[in-house]
């Protein structure tokens, strides 16, 4: 997994259906993010679930239509379990880590600790004797969590300044096997040499437990970018429902791969309605500091069919 970057900028659709606008969007602008600052650009698919067979290969085409290009070859999480469980194998024997029983239900209705964060895994199992352990593992397979010693964690991001958030005993591997995104994330950034992370803001509440991970496992955390989200009419995160909101979609309504990135760009101030544009020109004209911060509003026509 070396790039001929040392430094890297990603991409890391989950291949669970075709990409929408918003997603492109978030795509157009981690590429201009990293090729403004000379930086190389990987391409991941996080495919440990939810994967629909083709996605794959209908996200990359559509990301090659707009002009994205990337350091071959694309990383496919579900190609590196040996990588995640040699990992949690080292947390294990570390004694960073810890054995969950709970279910959902449980965790909802336990007492928080005194001065936890509001949501935080409230510590059911953390100090469970190895008795109890053996009797609880004959009930359910275990999930693995983290040991955190640290409450919040800072990380710096270039569109919100310094972000302080929370940070508890997050799932580390699930209990069906799944190594958690919270985990691979983390471990796949810094094999590949990524020192920024672009992508939705949704994400930015979650980039302190990924960072603080970074910091644990010996790894600088990267800086970040998270971008505004694409919503609905109805202010609520942009969905395949909406209407037609897929490259496919939209060359059904006569929009090609070029409408669609001058979409793009007009969203984000960077070209006017209707102009052609392509990611050079683009890169060209790519200011973060004049970005919008507030969330783009996509009306999209009823899909065909
Ligand atoms: N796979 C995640 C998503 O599609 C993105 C993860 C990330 O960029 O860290 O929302």
């Amino acid at each position: 997994m070396s790039s001929p970057n040392a430094v890297s900028g990603r991409f890391a659709p989950s291949p669970s259906g075709d990409l929408h606008i918003g997603n492109l969007r978030t795509a157009v602008l981690a590429w201009l993010f990293a090729r403004s600052t000379g930086r190389g650009f990987a391409m991941r698919m996080e495919d440990l679930d939810r994967a629909k067979p083709g996605a794959d290969l209908r996200q990359l085409d559509d990301l090659r239509a707009l002009g994205l290009s990337w350091d071959e070859p694309v990383i496919y999480q579900s190609d590196r379990r040996d990588v995640y469980r040699a990992v949690i194998d080292e947390m294990v024997d570390a004694g960073t880590t810890f054995e969950c029983f709970c279910t959902r239900r449980e965790i909802l209705e336990a007492p928080s600790a005194p001065h936890a964060p509001q949501g935080a895994y409230p510590g059911t199992c953390r100090d469970l004797t190895e008795a109890q352990r053996a009797e609880r593992r004959a009930e359910r397979p275990a999930a693995i969590r983290l040991r955190a010693r640290a409450s919040s964690f800072t990380v710096h991001d270039v569109l919100h300044g310094d972000v302080s958030g929370d940070v508890d005993d997050f799932v580390l591997v699930r209990n069906d096997g799944t190594p958690a995104y919270n985990l691979v994330v983390v471990v796949d950034d810094a094999a590949s040499g990524i020192d920024q992370v672009v992508r939705g803001d949704d994400l930015l509440t979650s980039a302190p437990r990924q960072a603080y991970l970074a910091t644990l496992l010996g790894h600088r955390p990267p800086e970040y970018a998270h971008v505004p989200m694409v919503l609905n009419r109805d202010g609520a995160r942009l969905a395949k429902r909406d209407g037609a909101v897929t490259m496919a979609d939209l060359a059904g309504q006569g929009v090609d791969a070029g409408g669609v990135l001058s979409m793009i760009a007009t969203s984000l101030g960077m070209a006017d309605a209707g102009e052609p544009v392509t990611m050079t020109d683009l890169l060209e004209r790519f200011d973060p500091a004049r970005l919008p911060t507030k969330p783009w509003v996509f009306e999209p026509r009823p899909a065909d069919g």
